[in-house]
């Protein structure tokens, strides 16, 4: 104010107009000097009135002792200036608050500025904050949740003691300007977080990136058991504040859901979703010694017994196939249910081919053990497919489960009751059950489904006791498929009383041609399915048909299982049966010792004949079990009067001990292979079976469709 150049006129216009409050007093008597239009409009006083008075007439609620002593280090030239908020009294006694800043004019005379605003707003604003902020913190204390704020500097601010008590192992630390990170390395060395343990340094790095990005939410896994689950937002100061949701239960009941659709009701095994999970997680932890192993397992006839004895007794066996299935595998291996009646054992093995197939066989065994349902026993086969994964393997590991699939269905075509090894090779020629089931379709409109016959003979081989029909597809690129390489597909779409039914065309097309060669009353044995014998059109057909060929029942013999007959609500089939029956046909039960063929039946169906199961036949020689059993069931059948085949002989080592325990009948290769017509009459022939005018007799395979249409259309 010393500058000659700017006049007090100057100085006093810029004083009068500044923009807030401006009072100049006298710093020893405290006399209002000055006072700019602001303040004066604002205390409702003018120029002179104010002149009057002192800063204690306009600040009457400040002990003005106090004051002085405030103002003392400005007059004392020891600071340039001192804030001070004063209460400001106006004329009509009403009061304000002002923010001012105080500096000094040396003088002579010492003269005081204070200058600054109205600060009332401000200070009720201040206030309001400061409630809210208390309010605030309350509200935060309640919390259920853990709540921390960090400010910019990533500082600790303020928790609430929820905060605290969620991580009791890192709170000791949580002291207001302690860093997060300062924080989390103290909870490390005191283990408080589950997922770090062992790998400390690389979780610390993945929690500050997370706490430093923000955008995820993270789940984490406290020592004790607790999942929280952490929201972390930047505030608008560059700040954090953060929640802490104790999600323990969430998870618990999350945990749950998720074992429920990883797993089988039925078993309690895991389910195909299960599969997944435990195949992806075993593949991420193996080893290079080691590989994964899938047994695919799937149930032989299961379907008869739910068909026979109800979706109970199906159940049960299905739950104690589980049961079974797990005694053979170790704790950390995995048993699954993957659908109907088809199993997965999951091993994460060092096991051999060789040992993963005997693991497989003594499965099957296993499994073909009775199982009683309400003093019944049911008794299922299984075939099993096995194949294996490991590091280096060119293939994915999900693809395991298939492979075992192709390896399992290439067994069962193979004939039923099998373990087969998945190799590569097997993947090319798959098809399809669907596409498998349209070619079968294609076949039997294209005649390439014909029945082979193999002989059955007196044990000694000197008498022909009959024929069975074998069903064969003459396939035009596969060659001569036998009945197990397509029936399994056929069954499944439904096409077994096609096939049956142009087998037995055929057949008695082949009978007439035996009889016209002059065969003595030759027999035909056809496999008929329950699928039909549940049709009621069947027995009379079959009889129409019959006599359109111009024979008799008695050239024909019914093979059916006892699965066909044990099903009470099936009246059908035990209707169709007692009808062929009383027309003239003779039945006999197939596959006997297995279990699918038992005694019950021996007494409730008009059976003449029983067919002993090729695995009670093979190695009777060597194995003194299969001995004693077919020893009972011959005694059995000579006590009812029947007779028995024996099927499936091979050798004559086998032959000679059936002969010894009284078999009559065989029939296996030994005798004879299953054969076209053609070379049935060839084998005859051979035989001296056929009377001599057999130079004049032919087989026309097209016989059997002439007649079938006289048949149809009458003669
Ligand atoms: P199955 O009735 O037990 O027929 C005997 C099976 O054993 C036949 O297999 C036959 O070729 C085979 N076989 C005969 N002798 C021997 C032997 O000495 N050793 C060995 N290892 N096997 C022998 P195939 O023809 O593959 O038939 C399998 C099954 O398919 C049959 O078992 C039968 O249940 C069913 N099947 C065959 N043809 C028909 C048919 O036209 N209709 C129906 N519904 N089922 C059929
Ligand atoms: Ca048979
Ligand atoms: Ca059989």
């Amino acid at each position: 104010m010393s500058d000659p150049t700017i006049s007090t006129f100057l100085l006093q216009h810029a004083f009068e107009t500044s923009p807030g409050e401006a009072i100049a007093f006298d710093a020893d008597t405290l006399r209002i000097v000055l006072t700019n239009r602001h303040s004066r409009t604002n205390l409702q006083y003018d120029a002179s009135e104010l002149a009057g008075l002192t800063l204690a007439d306009i600040c009457p609620d400040h002990d003005i002792r106090d004051l002085q002593d405030r103002l003392a280090p400005l007059i004392l030239g020891q600071v340039a200036s001192v804030p001070l908020t004063l209460t400001y009294r106006r004329k009509d006694g009403t009061s304000y608050e002002a923010e001012l800043g105080l500096s000094l004019d040396p003088g002579p005379p010492s003269v005081v500025l204070a200058q600054g605003v109205d600060a009332t707003a401000l200070q009720s604003a201040r206030r309001a904050a400061r409630n809210a902020a208390n309010t605030l913190i309350d509200a935060v204390e309640t919390l259920p949740d853990g709540f921390v704020h960090y400010d910019k500097d990533d500082r600790l601010v303020v928790c609430n003691s929820r905060y605290r008590e969620i991580y009791t192992l890192s709170a000791p630390a949580m002291i207001p300007g302690a860093t997060f990170e300062d924080i989390l390395r103290y909870g490390l060395a005191n283990g408080q977080y589950a997922e770090a343990v062992g790998r400390e340094e690389a979780w610390l790095q993945e929690r500050m990136a997370h706490h430093l990005d923000q955008s995820a939410t993270v789940e984490q896994l406290l020592t004790d058991g607790r999942w929280l689950r952490i929201v972390e937002r930047r505030t608008p100061d560059g700040g954090r504040v953060g929640i802490r949701v104790d999600i323990t239960d969430i998870k618990r009941k999350q945990h749950q859901l998720e074992m429920a659709a990883e797993t089988d009701v039925l078993t309690g095994l895991l389910n195909r979703r299960g599969v997944s999970s435990f195949l992806a997680a075993a593949a991420a932890e193996l080893t290079a010694q080691e590989r994964l192993a899938v047994l695919h397992l799937d149930l032989d006839r299961f379907k008869s017994i739910n068909d026979a004895l109800g979706h109970d007794a199906g159940d049960h066996v299905l739950s104690e196939v589980g049961d079974r299935l797990r005694m053979h595998v170790r704790h950390r291996d995995v048993v699954a249910r993957i659908g109907g009646d088809e199993f997965l054992v999951l091993m994460q093995t060092r096991l051999t081919d060789e040992q993963l197939i005997s693991i497989a066989d003594r499965i099957r065994h296993d499994i073909a053990r009775p199982i009683l349902y309400r003093g019944r026993q049911c008794l299922v086969g299984a075939s099993v497919g096995v194949a294996t994964w490991d590091l280096g393997s060119a293939h994915s590991f999900e693809q395991t489960v298939s492979d075992a699939d192709i390896a399992l269905n290439l067994g069962k075509r193979g004939g039923r009751n099998r373990s087969e090894l998945f190799c590569a090779s097997m993947r090319h020629g798959t098809v399809s059950n669907a596409l498998l089931a349209q070619q079968i379709r294609a076949a039997l409109n294209a005649g390439q489904i014909i029945p082979y016959f193999q002989p059955q003979t007196s044990i000694d081989g000197s008498r022909v006791l009959g024929f069975e029909a074998l069903a064969r597809w003459q396939h035009p690129d596969r060659g001569l498929l036998n009945a197990a390489t397509f029936l399994p597909a056929a069954e499944e779409a439904g096409l077994i009383p096609d096939i049956d039914a142009t087998v037995l065309t055929q057949s008695l097309g082949f009978i007439r041609t035996l009889v016209g060669a002059g065969v003595d009353a030759p027999k035909v044995s056809l496999n008929i399915s329950s699928a039909q014998l549940a049709d009621a059109t069947l027995h009379p057909r079959i009889v129409r048909q019959v006599e359109a060929f111009g024979l008799s029942p008695a050239h024909l013999r019914f093979e059916i299982l006892e699965t066909t007959l044990l099903d009470e609500r099936a009246a059908q089939a035990g209707e169709t049966i007692q009808n062929l029956a009383r027309s003239g046909f003779a039945i006999e039960l197939d596959d006997f010792g297995t279990g699918h063929s038992a005694i019950g039946s021996l007494r409730r169906f008009p059976v003449q004949r029983i067919k002993m199961d090729q695995s009670l036949v093979r190695d009777i020689d060597q194995d003194e079990d299969s001995r004693v059993i077919a020893e009972a069931v011959i005694d059995l059948a000579s006590r009812f009067g029947l007779e028995v085949l024996a099927e499936g002989v091979e050798t004559t080592a086998e032959r000679d001990v059936l002969r010894a325990l009284g078999c009559t009948a065989i029939q296996g290769y030994l005798c004879a292979h299953p054969m076209s017509g053609q070379d049935i009459l060839q084998w005859l022939k051979q035989r001296n079976a056929l009377p001599d005018r057999s130079a004049t007799m032919f087989y026309n395979p097209n016989l059997a469709s002439e007649l079938q249409r006289k048949a149809k259309n009458g003669p």
